[in-house]
C-alpha cells in the first residue's frame, strides 16, 4: 500500500499554475483554493515538509473533492490527482474514531451483508448455444444488484443477440471504500472481484461508469460498458412515437463514441446537446453526503441546463449521475424529464436485430 511520501514527486511537480481552477466543479462554486488540486497539493507539500499535520481542518478539504479527475485532465503536470487524495485520506482518516467507525459500516459482515439483504433477483439471461457467441462477464454494481432495471433492460435487448452473460458474485467495485480513505477494505473487494474474472470470456462488461473506470484501475483490459456494446451490434431501436432526448455524461465515462452510433440506430429520437453535457452531476456518494450544499448547487445546474433542452428523457450511464440529475430538479423545485440509463430508454424501442 502507497504512503503519502510516496507522491512527493508528484505533488512537487505542481507548478502552481492554477489552470485545474478553470475545470474544477468545486471551485467553481465555492471559489476556495483549498477545494482544487492547487491548494490541496500546498497543503500536502506542507505535511510532507513536517510544517503541516494530516488534521482535520485537510481532511475537511480532502473530503470537498469530487473525484472526477477533471483537474488531471486539464494539468499540464498530467499529476494523477485522485491516487493522491485517496492515499493522503487514508492517513488522515486510520487513527481517528470516524475513520474506525466507517471501516466498520464498510466492512464485509456490515455493508456485504446489508447488500446481501437488499440483493434483488435479475431476469434470467439469454443463453446461446453457437460458437460464435459473445461472451459476456457481467460485473453488477452495488446499485445494480439492488435496482436491476438497467441489467434488466440489457438482458431484453441480449435476446435478440447473440450473446453470453456470464454472471458471478462480484462485490462492489470499491470505488466508496477508495474515497473513504478504507485502503484495506478497497484491497479486500479488488482481490475478491479479481478472483472471479479468472474465467473465460469476451469483454467485460459494466453499466456504470464509475465501477468500470475503477475496474481500470485495477488493471482490468477488455471493458465495455453496455451502452458501448450495444452500438457494436447490428441492430435497430425504433420508437413508436418521436421523442426528444439530451444526454450526461459521467465524469467516470472513458469516452462517449457510442453515443453518436446508437442515435443514427434510432427511429424516431431526435438528440438536444444540453449545455456543458460532460460538466459533474454534483453527485459522488461520500460528497454529497460531506458537502450537500456544493453538491446541491452542482446539481441544480446541471438540472437547469438539461430543462433548458426541452427533452422528454435525460439519459446517461451511471446510477450515481441518475441521482444527481434527480437532486438537483428537487433543488431547482422543477418537475424533471424522464431520467435513466441510456440502455433503459433503448429496451423501451422495438429493438430489430
Ligand atoms: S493544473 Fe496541475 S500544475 Fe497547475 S496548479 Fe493545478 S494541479 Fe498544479
Ligand atoms: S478531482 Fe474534480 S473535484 Fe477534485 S479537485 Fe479535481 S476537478 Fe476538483
Amino acid at each position: 500500500m502507497k504512503k503519502l511520501e510516496d507522491f512527493a514527486d508528484d505533488i512537487n511537480k505542481c507548478s502552481k499554475c492554477g489552470l485545474c481552477q478553470s475545470v474544477c466543479p468545486v471551485y467553481k462554486i465555492t471559489g476556495n483554493d483549498c477545494a482544487v488540486s492547487r491548494g490541496k497539493f500546498v497543503m500536502l507539500d506542507g505535511v510532507l515538509k513536517g510544517d503541516l499535520k494530516l488534521n482535520k481542518n485537510i481532511e475537511k478539504y480532502l473530503d470537498m473533492c469530487l473525484k472526477c479527475g477533471k483537474c488531471k485532465g486539464f494539468c499540464p503536470s498530467n499529476i494523477d490527482v485522485c491516487e493522491i487524495f485517496n492515499t493522503a485520506k487514508y492517513e488522515c482518516a486510520k487513527n481517528t474514531f470516524h475513520g474506525k467507525f466507517e471501516k466498520l459500516l464498510e466492512s464485509r459482515f456490515v455493508f456485504g451483508n446489508f447488500m446481501k439483504l437488499l440483493k434483488r433477483r435479475p431476469r434470467v439471461s439469454s443463453m446461446a448455444a453457437d460458437v460464435s457467441v459473445t461472451k459476456l462477464l457481467y460485473f453488477k454494481g452495488c446499485v445494480n444488484n439492488v435496482l436491476p432495471k438497467t441489467e434488466n433492460a440489457f438482458k431484453k435487448i441480449c435476446s435478440k443477440l447473440n450473446v453470453e452473460i456470464i454472471e458471478r458474485n462480484f462485490e462492489c467495485c470499491g470505488l466508496p471504500f477508495l474515497s473513504s480513505g478504507n485502503m484495506e477494505r478497497f484491497e479486500e473487494v479488488r482481490a475478491h472481484n479479481l478472483k472471479l474474472m479468472d474465467c473465460e470470456y469476451d469483454y467485460i462488461l459494466t453499466d456504470c461508469a464509475s465501477c468500470e473506470s475503477t475496474l481500470r484501475s485495477y488493471g482490468c483490459e477488455n471493458l465495455i460498458n453496455a451502452a458501448e456494446f450495444l452500438a457494436s451490434q447490428n441492430i435497430k431501436f425504433k420508437f413508436k412515437k418521436p421523442v426528444k432526448v439530451t444526454f450526461h455524461k459521467p465524469c467516470h465515462l472513458k469516452n462517449d463514441d457510442f453515443l453518436k452510433t446508437i442515435l443514427k440506430k434510432c427511429e424516431n429520437v431526435e438528440y438536444i446537446e444540453m449545455q456543458d453535457y460532460d460538466e459533474c452531476c454534483g453527485f459522488a456518494g461520500e460528497f454529497a453526503v460531506k458537502n450537500p450544499k456544493i453538491s446541491q448547487a452542482i446539481s441544480k445546474q446541471k438540472a437547469k441546463n438539461a430543462l433548458a433542452t426541452g427533452a422528454d428523457y435525460i439519459l446517461t450511464a451511471c446510477p450515481a449521475c441518475i441521482m444527481g440529475l434527480h437532486q438537483g430538479f428537487i433543488v431547482a423545485g422543477k418537475k424533471a424529464p424522464k431520467i435513466m440509463n441510456i440502455v433503459e430508454f433503448l429496451a423501451q424501442a422495438d429493438a430489430v436485430a
